[in-house]
């Protein structure tokens, strides 16, 4: 049964996940670190449990969810995972940036392990189910626990929000075909939780969500 650290990183706020498996593996989900206390913070979560991560798992590539990937995988020579569309958005970093004024970003690559729709990961022998949730940016997809009830849903629903749709790859109809599709036909007591801000549930944003609500 998984459980979930999180720490929050980097101006934009960002969500990261740490998985910790029954093995004390672990995932590490869109590491945002981007100061060097901010890395040290998600070395010490990681010494302090024990864990061993196994990989970095990416929900999405956009720059905020990316910052720590290249450290993660330099730190435990680990590989990254990520869905077969991830070059698109990746291709937009150096330019986001800039943009924003990041000095000295280095460009991460393509994913070592492309992920598709239905495929599973396993940590210390139990499943994680990768569902494609496009609309926010192409390559997005949701990681979902069956077994602990949760579902992480990155960008594409937030609590009393929903992901924005005015990047590159972005699309309001795909993004709500994700959400009613993928997510709300979770169970309303699944935790559902975001790239940024704080966790809810399926139930919560498919009653009060002033963006996609349940017909
Ligand atoms: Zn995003
Ligand atoms: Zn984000």
């Amino acid at each position: 049964m998984p459980k979930v650290h999180s720490l929050t990183f980097n101006p934009f706020q960002e969500n990261t996940y740490v998985l910790e498996g029954l093995g004390k593996s672990c995932f590490i989900i869109d590491p945002g670190c981007l100061e060097h206390h901010e890395e040290k913070e998600l070395v010490n979560l990681i010494e302090n449990n024990g864990l061993t991560p196994i990989a970095v798992v990416n929900t999405h590539f956009h720059l905020d969810h990316v910052f720590g990937i290249n450290y993660c995988k330099k730190k435990w020579d680990i590989p990254l995972f990520g869905h077969e569309l991830a070059s698109f958005t990746l291709s937009f970093n150096e330019q986001a940036a800039k943009m924003y004024g990041f000095q000295g970003f280095t460009p991460v690559q393509s994913p070592d392990r492309l992920l598709a729709h239905g495929d599973q990961l396993d940590l210390d022998g139990e499943f994680l189910d990768i569902v494609h949730v496009p609309g926010h940016c192409k390559e997005h997809i949701a990681i979902i626990d069956r077994t602990e009830n949760w579902v992480n849903a990155g960008d594409v629903l937030f609590n009393g929000s929903i992901g924005r749709t005015d990047l590159p790859g972005g699309d309001m109809a795909t993004l709500e075909n994700s959400i009613r599709e993928e997510l709300y036909t979770l169970p309303d007591h699944y935790v559902v939780y975001c790239g940024h801000g704080p966790a809810t549930t399926i139930g919560a944003e498919k009653y009060s969500n002033p963006f996609v609500r349940a017909d």
